[in-house]
């Protein structure tokens, strides 16, 4: 009988529309190869220290640093993002995670010395962390080496081995991590890369693995619950947005403007943080619209080696759903500014669009468009458009914009969402100190920062009892000591320590 044949993923250029390689899809059999290879490496790397682990990881940070304008290259390839973006925005973060880490982790992860109370006399208190086991990474394609490195890495200084999954719309950058862990040499199974389609993905999620870390789309990710809640095991999900900008009426409309453009197209916009919807206080409506137009007007479309400040779409399905986007909100009563279609051009193009008179009943509105699309909506006031950007099912990211810094950070503790800038656009994403993660649909979790190590790790209370005292007060018999609880009770409760220490010792001696 003949062998069946071996599945590959065919991958074009996004810029040129060429067939540039194929790819082996790797079979549910080599998943599991992979993942009980990662349980294999577990008890070794899990058992090095913190230190230890982070010295290891410093070769990824070298090899980062000394090839990153090569690395920047592939991905761009891979995307059709420009090299700016790749070098800037991609390749960048896993050195300033690793530093950032190198000076947290061992803090974070340490032992956490925590208050005992009067209850309990002669004990000490500690809450430490351990590694889960082998963690499932799973990436999408629109940031597919930050969003593959950032996870892996902070799973891996937590003291866990990890099987990635990356995109098979981005198998190069696939190939790039792959390459990177194995001249880093960490040791076999500690990183293992499976590449493959979504069949993959269910085959690693079905695996033997004690979490899953996934970043991708709302739909897959009730798949991948789904897949969490039958073992049960832990899961993150890091899901769709639909990121608010507000602009307020004493806002710079010069620096929004600019920032919106950005925010909106940057990465062809295709980010789960991009600039969705923006809503526009209605007094600064109409001087806002024609800066926000020249900025989107000055984008350049081109491949990274135009050095242009956008690129093609990544993932070829994108076109249909922005066009259907555009069209359900033209229909119903929108204006397009700029742009609005398709590039006449070999691969994956869309103009850069500013569209405007949005309701809220149309699905450029309501759903995720991920294409390099800007609408705008007038809001009557600050609280109409907070109105406007909690009413809505995802909570991912935002920005407000106003002159008043106090009102602003104000207002952005009433936004329902995972983080806000304030007078700026998504670079906090950028910053490995804050948690990243989304609210409502936009996900369940949080990375990055702190949360971003004790994600990869459980929890373990520890309670040391010192040998001070024989007995305690609470062990059998409980014949007789019932008024002393009472007593001890009362005066607990109404903040008289010493008498509870006294009562509390009058029934320790009740003890035998
Ligand atoms: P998808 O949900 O389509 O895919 C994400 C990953 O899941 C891919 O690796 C995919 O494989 C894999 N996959 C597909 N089916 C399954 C399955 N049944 N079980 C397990 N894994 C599976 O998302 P996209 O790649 O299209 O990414 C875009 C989405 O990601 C957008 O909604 C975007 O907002 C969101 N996103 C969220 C971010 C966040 O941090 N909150 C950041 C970036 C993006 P394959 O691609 O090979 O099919």
């Amino acid at each position: 009988m003949n062998a069946p044949a071996q599945r590959v993923i065919e991958k074009f250029n996004p810029a040129t529309g060429e067939k540039s390689a194929d790819y082996h899809i790797s079979t549910p059999e080599e998943v599991q190869a992979a993942v009980a290879r990662a349980r294999d490496a577990f008890p070794a790397w899990s058992a090095l220290s913190i230190e230890e682990r982070l010295t290891r990881l410093q070769s990824i940070r070298d090899l980062c640093s000394k090839d990153g304008e090569e690395i920047a290259k592939r991905i761009s390839r891979d995307t059709g993002k420009p090299y700016s973006e790749a070098l800037m925005h991609e390749v960048i973060s896993v050195p300033m995670f690793i530093d950032h880490y190198t000076k947290i982790a061992p803090k974070v992860l340490g032992r956490q010395k925590q208050r005992t109370p009067i209850l309990f006399p002669g004990k000490s208190s500690y809450i430490t962390y351990f590694p889960m086991g082998v963690v499932a990474v799973i990436s999408p394609w629109n940031f597919p080496f930050r969003l593959s490195m950032a996870p892996v890495i902070s799973a891996l200084i937590a003291g866990n081995t990890v099987v990635l999954k990356p995109s098979e719309v981005t198998p190069e950058t696939g190939e790039v991590i792959r390459e990177l862990f194995e001249r880093a040499n960490l040791g076999v199974g500690v990183v293992e890369v499976c590449q493959g389609d979504g069949s993959t993905g269910a085959a690693l999620t079905d695996a033997d693995v004690d979490k899953i870390f996934f970043t991708g789309s709302v739909s897959t990710g009730r798949k991948v619950m789904a897949a969490a809640a039958k073992k049960p095991i832990p899961v993150e999900l890091e899901l769709g947005g639909k990121d608010a900008h507000i602009i307020l009426a004493d806002a710079d409309l010069d620096r929004a403007a600019s920032a919106t453009a950005w925010a909106g197209l940057m990465n062809c916009g295709q980010m789960c943080t991009s600039a969705e919807r923006i809503i526009v206080e209605e007094s600064v409506y109409d001087a806002f619209l024609p800066k926000l137009e020249e900025a989107v007007r000055r984008v350049r479309v081109g491949t990274p080696d135009e050095h242009a400040d956008m690129g093609p779409l990544a993932f070829p399905p994108q076109l249909k759903t922005i066009e259907m986007h555009v069209a359900d909100a033209i229909e119903k009563g929108a204006r397009i500014i700029v742009g609005g279609k398709r590039i006449d051009r070999e691969g994956q193009w869309f103009e850069p669009t500013l569209i405007t008179d949005i309701t809220t009943d149309m699905e450029i509105w309501r759903e995720e468009t991920f294409g390099p699309v800007i609408p705008v909506i007038k809001a009557r006031d600050a609280d109409h458009a907070i109105e406007l950007c909690n009413d809505h099912q995802y909570g991912l990211s935002g920005a407000i914009w106003t002159e008043d810094r106090k009102r602003g950070l104000d207002l952005a503790c009433r936004m329902e969402c995972g983080q806000v800038m304030v007078n700026d656009a998504i670079q906090i994403t950028g910053n490995p100190a804050l948690p990243f993660g989304g609210v409502k649909n936009s996900g369940i979790g949080r990375y990055h920062g702190e949360e971003g190590l004790l994600t990869f790790s459980h929890t373990r209370a520890v309670m040391v009892d010192h040998g001070i005292f024989r007995l305690e007060p609470f062990w059998f018999p409980y014949r007789n000591k019932y008024p002393g609880f009472t007593k001890a009770f009362k005066a607990l409760l109404s903040g008289n320590i010493p008498k509870a220490f006294f009562e509390i010792t009058k029934l320790r001696r009740m003890s035998k």
